[in-house]
């Protein structure tokens, strides 16, 4: 019997099992890494609308804002043009420029300064003793560009009250339309926090008023070192607002160093910007808990899969160890069924088998088949003699004698029953055969089994040998047998010990008698 081997797709069943198994997580983290990639961008695109909306609206603000200034600017001026400022009109205007400060929230005060700079009229109930504003840099500006055009300055602090203010002004002209003066309107930066910190923007969320030139007028988060410095040298005013007056991205922060998503927009009225920006921890707060959520399902989904592969692989290691159990237990009932239990010859069983066979292969290569049928001597004798144990010792050593006296392949010795042998030799002609049966015969006598009951004092045994030639008519393993049985009995009446031979054609080896 072949050794029993693995079954053969034992090895590509744990390959498919595991590869399954890979593919399913691979597919499951694909899943997840995808969701998280297009949800990532989902953050982000999300973020820039509201940042872009936000901007949009504080633009708007700020037109308002500085709008409002304008027109009363523009009032002031009319009137200052029409009425002056001295006389009864400096108490008229004084008031004007009281109540209307009051009544804008924006209004930090409202001035009107001379062709030198003196202070005419205020807002103030009392002004500073000679104060002169001929310094500043609005008047200056005024000073050197006729026109109507409003000019929005940097932040300064205030001479009247110390505030931070951001000045508003428009020229006012004498009748030649030489420089006479300045009206400004102070609008109080607090006003601008206010607005910006009524926004619920995160911590680091940013909002910028700024002058066109990059000068930062108000900065939320609120630092009053911020204030005036400039933002000229950052992305948006160096790389983005020369191509477009609105837009957005995500920048590293000049100021804090912080990435944010910035949209910002630029007045189409005054030289103005805003900026509107939301950190990145903030985008994407929502988006790293439900990719650590993502995460831990991922992993007790790994937990759960390797636990069901480990199973899976042990069922079918256990599986296949069964099967070849099982193969294993199959083939040695085969073999018992084979096997002489005594002998551990071939079995009559084998024997019906293997004849047809023989007969077969010598009817296709013409070559002979020879049978010898073997029988213990007084066998009879030797059991009654020796008791029936001794008598199976004596079949099992005799039985091994025989095998070691056939050696090729394909011969074949079984146990034919009792203490009767048969020995099959396939493609063996008469003399080979004969020598094999000689050789049996003397085997067994040399084996000196004590038989007190033989002639010879020792266990023998007689051989019938046929020798059957395939050019004879095709005969039945039982007429193959039974001629061999009849040079057995030959052999007995012819005084045991011995071989004798039965031969379909004449016999070509003489009889020998020991
Ligand atoms: P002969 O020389 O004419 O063959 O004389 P014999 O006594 O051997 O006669 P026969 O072959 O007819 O006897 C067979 C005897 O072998 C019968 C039985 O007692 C004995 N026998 C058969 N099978 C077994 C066996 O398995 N074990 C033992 N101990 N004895 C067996
Ligand atoms: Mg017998
Ligand atoms: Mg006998």
């Amino acid at each position: 019997m072949s050794p029993l081997k693995e079954p053969p797709n034992s090895e590509s069943t744990r390959h498919l099992a595991l590869v399954l198994i890979i593919l399913v997580g691979c597919s499951v983290l694909g899943l997840v890494a995808w969701e998280a990639v297009t949800s990532r961008q989902q953050a982000l695109d999300a973020a820039q609308v509201t940042v872009s909306n936000l901007s949009r609206s504080l633009t708007q603000h700020a037109d308002d804002t500085v709008g409002e200034a304008e027109t009363v600017l523009s009032g002031l001026v009319e009137r200052v043009h029409n009425d002056g400022v001295t006389g009864p009109q400096h108490e008229r205007l004084h008031l004007v420029l009281k109540q209307t400060t009051a009544a804008l929230d924006q209004l930090h005060g409202l001035f009107i300064y001379s062709s030198d700079g003196r202070w005419l009229v205020t807002s103030n109930d009392v002004d500073p003793p000679n104060a002169n504003n001929s310094d500043r840099e609005y008047f200056l500006w005024h000073r050197s560009h006729p026109g109507p055009a409003v000019h929005i300055g940097a932040v300064i602090v205030s001479r009247s009250t110390g505030e931070l203010i951001i000045p508003v002004s428009r020229r006012l002209d004498n009748a030649d339309g030489s420089f006479g003066g300045v009206v400004l309107a102070t609008l109080k930066v607090d006003y601008f926090k206010k607005f910006y910190d009524g926004f619920d923007l995160d911590e680091q969320g940013a909002i910028v008023l700024a002058l066109g030139d990059g000068t930062i007028l108000m900065r939320r988060p609120y630092d009053p070192k911020v204030i005036g410095t400039s933002i000229a040298k950052g992305v948006i005013y160096s790389q983005m607002l020369p191509h477009a007056s609105t837009g957005a991205r995500m920048v590293v922060s000049v100021v804090d160093g912080v990435n944010r998503m910035i949209a910002y927009r630029a007045s189409s009225v005054y030289p103005l910007l805003i900026l509107a920006a939301q950190p990145e921890s903030a985008i994407f707060a929502g988006w790293r808990a439900n990719l650590l959520r993502s995460a831990v399902l991922v992993a007790l989904v790994f937990a759960v899969l390797g636990a069901f592969a480990v199973l899976l692989l042990r069922q079918i290691r256990h599986n296949q160890r069964t099967e070849a159990d099982l193969l294993l237990a199959h083939a040695s009932l085969q073999q018992m069924a084979m096997q002489d239990g005594l002998t551990g010859l071939a079995n009559r069983r084998q024997l019906d088998l293997a004849l047809p066979q023989e007969i077969g292969r010598t009817v296709r290569t013409g070559r002979p088949l020879g049978l010898i049928m073997l029988d213990i001597d007084h066998f009879k004798r030797f059991n009654d003699l020796y008791g029936h144990p001794a008598g199976d010792a004596c079949i099992r050593d005799v039985g091994r004698a025989v095998q070691g006296c056939v050696g090729r392949a394909g011969d074949l010795v079984a146990r034919y029953g009792g203490e009767e042998l048969l020995v099959l030799l396939p493609e063996s002609d008469a003399p080979g055969a004969w020598r094999v049966a000689q050789r049996i015969v003397e085997a067994v006598q040399a084996l000196a089994i004590k038989h007190a009951g033989s002639e010879h004092g020792v266990v023998t045994v007689s051989a019938g040998l046929h020798v059957w030639t395939a050019t004879n008519p095709i005969p039945t393993a039982e007429a193959l047998i039974a001629a061999a049985d009849v040079a057995l009995y030959a052999a007995k009446h012819g005084g045991r010990n011995q071989v004798f031979p039965t031969l379909d054609e004449p016999i070509r080896v003489r009889p020998q008698v020991f």
